[in-house]
């Protein structure tokens, strides 16, 4: 069975980090759409000049464009024997389409991170990404940074869209239009929420697990159909 595993949770709930963890650990490429939108900025291509205001002003790009971008991605060469989604789908019109592309490949596992909102606003301010490979770092509670990434020595910069203003507006864009998807997958066999809230080793242990269960509630359904 493949793992096609999609993250769910708020902004700074902490879905990057653990996407990448997993993503990694099994052997799978990690898609965050956020990056892919992020990396189309930086370089000026024509998406990119078409998403940047959107993405400063905390907003969600069209679904149509998103769609777009994910069909094309799932179905390179690499994403065949699995993924991880991380940023994507963000509305249940994308959640809609996502089921149409997973047509005849194993089904979605889906993890929720769940975090209180007063945390996620804390994480956000404090978070400082790496220039260069994109690795989060966190500033500790005395207000402590590292000096650079601790991944590849590169420099720490706050994302344009960690400042306040455009969290809170987020985080709205979040209960408006991102919340509702977990009452469109709850009842799936494969659905999993993950206390977001723990240490990032213990969310991975918690996130891992929850991975391997949905991924035998899979084999299970499927050997009873043979
Ligand atoms: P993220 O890194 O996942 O927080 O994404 C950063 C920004 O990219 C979001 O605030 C949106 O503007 C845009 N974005 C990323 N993924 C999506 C998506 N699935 N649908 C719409 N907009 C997205």
């Amino acid at each position: 069975v493949s793992l096609n595993l999609i993250m769910l949770g708020a902004p700074g709930a902490g879905k990057g980090t653990q996407a990448e963890r997993i993503a990694r650990e099994r052997g799978i490429p990690k898609i965050s759409t956020g990056d892919i939108l992020r990396e189309a900025v930086a370089a000026g291509t024509e998406l990119g000049r078409r998403v940047k205001a959107t993405m400063e002003q905390g907003q969600l790009v069209s679904d149509e464009l998103m769609i777009a971008i994910v069909r094309d991605r799932l179905a390179r060469e690499d994403a065949r024997r699995g993924f991880v989604l991380d940023g994507f789908p963000r509305t249940v019109a994308q959640a809609l389409s996502l089921d149409e592309i997973m047509r005849g490949r194993d089904p979605l596992i889906v993890a929720d991170l769940a975090v209180a909102e007063a945390d996620l606003v804390r994480r956000l301010a404090n978070r400082l990404v790496c220039g260069s490979c994109g690795t989060n770092a966190v500033v500790d509670a005395a207000g402590n940074a590292p000096k650079s990434c601790q991944q590849c020595g590169g420099p720490l910069v706050q994302r344009k869209d960690d400042n306040e203003a455009v969290v809170r507006e987020r985080l709205q864009v979040y209960q408006r239009q991102t919340k509702p998807l977990l009452d469109f997958y709850r009842s799936r066999p494969t659905f999993r929420e993950v206390d977001g809230a723990q240490s990032p080793e213990r969310v991975a242990a918690d996130l891992s697990a929850a991975v391997d269960s949905a991924l035998k509630q899979i084999t299970s359904t499927q050997g009873a159909g043979r």
